[in-house]
């Protein structure tokens, strides 16, 4: 079952979707890392985006 997330950062439109949650977060980290110049997740926004993916 494919899982997909939208992006945590507002006025962000960008959809990660993968396999498994440890998928999308990975994903994620990359995503914030190259469009956020975020190159850590705090924990807090990890917990955030693991509560928001969905199936899709
Ligand atoms: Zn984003």
């Amino acid at each position: 079952m494919a899982k997909m997330l939208n992006c945590l950062k507002e006025g962000c439109t960008f959809v990660v979707r993968g396999e498994s949650v440890d998928d999308i977060l990975t994903k994620l980290k990359m995503h914030a890392m190259i469009a956020h110049q975020m190159p850590q997740l705090p924990a807090d926004l990890v917990e955030k985006a693991k509560a928001a993916v969905r199936e899709g």
